[in-house]
Parts: structure tokens; C-alpha cells; sequence
């Protein structure tokens, strides 16, 4: 083992002169990987089928009536049974264990390999999007081809300086048309604890949320202290978590109302590990019946152990977290 110095990185991480000019040639290299196809194309072992909606369904708790009921889906816009667009996935996912690679070239094993040989060691999922070009019907049989979409320079993230690896499957048709797509991103990073003395590291920010167009409002809404709820511009039914439609109705047109802040603890647990280091624990998380009648999770505030109990009153204290987090928070009160 090297003598460590105070400056000294751990043997882990890349030396001083990996670190200089050969950083652009490390760029250079990663670039390499990208639009490299991951294994063969993979072929769904089953037509999109009946049986396997409805599990899915089942399992979602989604009763759509145009995924498994014949008549009303022959009456609707689609014109028949249609699949759920977040099966995607699924119809060609093998079973845990099943290495589709098994042997051959990988080239994002090569990658995974690269960043790990620079010290970028861990691995963190960091967020998943689908893009649909059409509903897949019973009897539609999937290919699915998989490249590595991008690979970030080093980014600098709460969780470590790290590199974002995004790969791409593209789904296709019988015929060979595209249906759908999805972009998965890991990070892989050097441990924050593994960066610098442990006691001089101020605490982590919290994690990211992933934005989505379906959410982006509610959170640019508590950067400005305000906890929004979606409104159905229809038919006036709020609705949380947020999403693109009413429940009730199917419309796509909402609104959004500001909480008035008062709401009871419909139920609550008090975590204690796995400890993220950007949490103070024990984490007490709340899920908050708003008075307006829809629910919320947040951590609390200023409310002790004993202080929680199921029906115990809370009031909306919105905190920022940081420069660009702000969250809601819930203080129990008298009353
Ligand atoms: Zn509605």
C-alpha cells in the first residue's frame, strides 16, 4: 500500500497525472462507447397477450377498462383491448438471472469496466423515461435492440463525482416499426466518503427529484412556498400524486389550488436504515391526509417520536432544502 499524504487520493482514484491532460483523452475514450449496439437483437418470448395485461393490471391496481374489457374497449377511441404503454418493458424483460449477454463482446461491460478502472466505483439507478409511438395490442410480437445512448463528462453530484451512462432500447414491431423507447441512466460514482476527510464534508444535498412534465409544477410551486394541489379543470376533483388525467373524468385539462396547510397524519414510519447520508435519521415520514382530501408524503419537522400518532393534526411549514429544493414538511400542533 502507497504512504498517504493529506492530499493524497486513496489508491482507488485516478493518479495526478490521469488527472491532467490524459482527463481529455479519458473524455475521448468514453465518447467511444456511444451508439454501440449491447448484445443481439432480443425477440419477446410471447405476443403482447391478454394474460399478461391482466396481471399487470392486477398487480398495478389499474382498471382501465380498455386494457380488459373487450366491449368498452371496442367502443373507445382505441377500438379494441389495448396494452398498458408501461408494459413495454416487460414483454421482452427476462427472467432475474438470465444473462442475455452470456459470453461475446460487451461493450458496456468495457465501460462499466473503464469508469470503475478511474475509481468511479458505485452505482446508483438515477431515473427511467419511456416514449411511446403507439398502444401495442394482444397478438403484436416485440424485438428489442439496446445502445449506449450517452456517457456525461464527470458531474458532480451529492452523491460523488461521477459519469451519467444513459442507454437506449428501441422496441420494434413485427414489420419493424418503432413503438417505443426507453432511456435508462445510472450514475457511476466515487464514494463521497472516499473524496476528502470525512469530518470536513459538509452534509450531501438531498437527492434530485426526477422531473417530469407531469410534476415539474408542483415542485417549481415550493420553491415559491406554495404546496399545490392538480385540479381537474373539468370536473374540479383534486388529485395527488400529480399525473396528466382525472381519474374521474379523463380529462387531460387541470389547474392547479395552493393548500391551505392543515391536515392530520393518516399513517406514518420512522426510518432507521439504510441511512442516506443527505437524511438525518431516525427519518420520520409522514403520509399527510391535506384537509382539501388528498394525500401527501413528507418528512416532518419539529415534531418529536411521542408526537406521532395517527390522527394527530399537522400544519405545512414548506422548507428550503437548498438553492434548488424546496419540500414540504409537517409540524404536529395542538388541536
Ligand atoms: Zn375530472
Amino acid at each position: 500500500m502507497s504512504q498517504q499524504s493529506t492530499a493524497q487520493p486513496s489508491e482507488a482514484q485516478p493518479s495526478a497525472a490521469q488527472q491532467a491532460a490524459p482527463q481529455a483523452e479519458f473524455y475521448d475514450r468514453l465518447q467511444t462507447f456511444v451508439g454501440q449496439e449491447i448484445g443481439a437483437l432480443q425477440r419477446a418470448p410471447d405476443d403482447v397477450n391478454v394474460a399478461m395485461i391482466r396481471h399487470w393490471c392486477d398487480a398495478m391496481g389499474d382498471a382501465n377498462p380498455v386494457y380488459l374489457d373487450e366491449d368498452a374497449a371496442a367502443a373507445s377511441a382505441h377500438g379494441g383491448l389495448v396494452a398498458p404503454p408501461t408494459m413495454l418493458q416487460a414483454w421482452i424483460m427476462r427472467p432475474y438471472g438470465v444473462d442475455r449477454m452470456s459470453g461475446g463482446p460487451n461493450p458496456y461491460r468495457d465501460l462499466t469496466e473503464f469508469v470503475e478502472s478511474a475509481g468511479f466505483t458505485s452505482v446508483v439507478a438515477s431515473n427511467c423515461e419511456q416514449t411511446y409511438d403507439r398502444y401495442l395490442r394482444p397478438g403484436d410480437r416485440l424485438t428489442m435492440r439496446t445502445v449506449i445512448d450517452s456517457v456525461s463528462n464527470e458531474k458532480t453530484t451529492a452523491l460523488g463525482a461521477g459519469h451519467f451512462i444513459t442507454t437506449r432500447q428501441d422496441y420494434f414491431d413485427a414489420v419493424g416499426e418503432r413503438v417505443g423507447t426507453m432511456l435508462f441512466r445510472i450514475l457511476k460514482f466515487r464514494p463521497a466518503h472516499e473524496q476528502g476527510a470525512v469530518e470536513a464534508t459538509p452534509q450531501p444535498l438531498r437527492p434530485r427529484p426526477s422531473l417530469t412534465h407531469d410534476q415539474l409544477f408542483w415542485f417549481e410551486g415550493l420553491q415559491q412556498g406554495k404546496l399545490a394541489i392538480q385540479k381537474c379543470s373539468r370536473c374540479g376533483t383534486l388529485r395527488h400524486p400529480p399525473g396528466p388525467m382525472c381519474r374521474e373524468c379523463q380529462s387531460l385539462e387541470w389547474t392547479t389550488v395552493e393548500a391551505a396547510g392543515g391536515g392530520s397524519i393518516h399513517s406514518f414510519v420512522v426510518v432507521h436504515y439504510p441511512q442516506i447520508p443527505s437524511l438525518e435519521y431516525p427519518n420520520q415520514v409522514l403520509l399527510v391526509d391535506l384537509d382539501e382530501g388528498v394525500r401527501v408524503v413528507a418528512n416532518s419537522i419539529d415534531t418529536t417520536y411521542d408526537q406521532l400518532v395517527i390522527g394527530a393534526r399537522v400544519e405545512l411549514s414548506v422548507q428550503r432544502c437548498d438553492d434548488e429544493l424546496s419540500l414540504p414538511f409537517f409540524k404536529v400542533v395542538a388541536g
